[in-house]
């Protein structure tokens, strides 16, 4: 497999990547996602990826979440707007998926906090049917689900993002995660370049592949992201870029490298032990000002 040198991502290449703020700019303008996760048992990630799109510029959020987790999301996430799904009583009822008017979202996040014990194949199904052109992004329990559904992705017409750990990597791949560590570069331009998607293959040094088998590293970041949540930030960031201006690229670039920087200066402020991930949410806007 020959290995084009990837790119670094420095701040110039990042702040080029932002999508311009419009002055006459609305709501609607600014793009609105659909955020379908959740379940009993993780109730917060939904609520950091839509914070984190917040946080970012997105101009609405939708959260479809299970009606039993509803009133107390919606009681913590008042930016948002809701599509409270019908659910066994501790995850989504694939079926409900089917009654969604998926037409008015620019970009649909499937996964975070979904769990296993559902029937997320189901679901990807129902997505890859109903959806057209619309930007996916798969993370964390979804992309669990995704391993059974990876030949039809590159038939899909619009561009899908899967945001991976090495762990996911692995199960995605049938892979070890210390194979998946040993050739991350190799390993992230193969998986992207044969299904036709966006990759982002997290971890410390994160990697950025696309569907033409171009390559970029992320050389920030630290430990103070080694917490519940951190992932779900970033799917946020990416999906919040992504509905505002279409490249999948920019909005992966943009998002991996001031999460990244969110860490770094506010652990020197304090100590990388204690930056949580709604300290880095908070701290985006501050860095997108600069
Ligand atoms: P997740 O495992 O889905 O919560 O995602 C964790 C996020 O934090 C990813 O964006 C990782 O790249 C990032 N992260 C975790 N630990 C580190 C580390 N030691 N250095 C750099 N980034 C990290
Ligand atoms: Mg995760």
């Amino acid at each position: 497999l020959q290995l084009k040198l990837p790119k670094l991502i420095d701040s110039e290449t990042a702040k080029e990547s932002l999508p311009k703020r419009k002055k006459h700019g609305h709501k609607g303008t600014f793009g609105h996602c659909l955020v379908i996760g959740g379940s009993k048992y993780y109730v917060g990630a939904p609520v950091y990826t839509a914070k984190a799109a917040f946080h970012s510029g997105i101009g609405l959020v939708t959260l479809a979440i299970p009606e039993t987790i509803y009133s107390h999301v919606a009681g913590t996430c008042h930016e948002s707007l809701f599509f409270p799904l019908s659910d066994t009583g501790e995850f989504i009822d694939p079926k409900a998926l089917e009654t969604i008017d998926y037409s008015k979202y620019k970009t649909i996040v499937f996964g975070p906090g979904l769990g296993r014990e559902c029937d997320g194949n189901a679901m990807l199904e129902t997505l890859l049917k109903k959806l057209t052109t619309q930007t996916i992004i798969v993370d964390a329990d979804g992309l669990y689900f995704l391993k059974n559904h990876l030949n039809q992705l590159r038939h899909y017409e619009g561009n899908i993002i899967a945001t991976p750990h090495p762990g996911e990597m692995a199960t995605l791949t049938g892979k070890s995660v210390a194979e998946i560590e040993s050739a991350r570069l190799e390993i992230a331009k193969h998986f992207a370049t044969e299904y036709q998607i966006y990759l982002v293959l997290k971890g410390h040094r994160t990697i950025l592949a696309t569907p033409e088998g171009k390559l970029w590293i992320n050389p920030h970041g630290n430990d103070a992201l080694g917490k519940g949540g951190s992932g779900d930030v970033l799917t946020g960031l990416i999906a919040s870029l992504v509905s505002q201006q279409s490249d999948p690229l920019k909005a992966m670039i943009a998002a991996s490298y001031y999460h990244a920087i969110a860490a770094e200066e506010l652990g020197k402020k304090s100590s990388n032990y204690g930056v949580t991930p709604m300290d880095i949410i908070q701290y985006i806007p501050v860095l997108f000002g600069r």
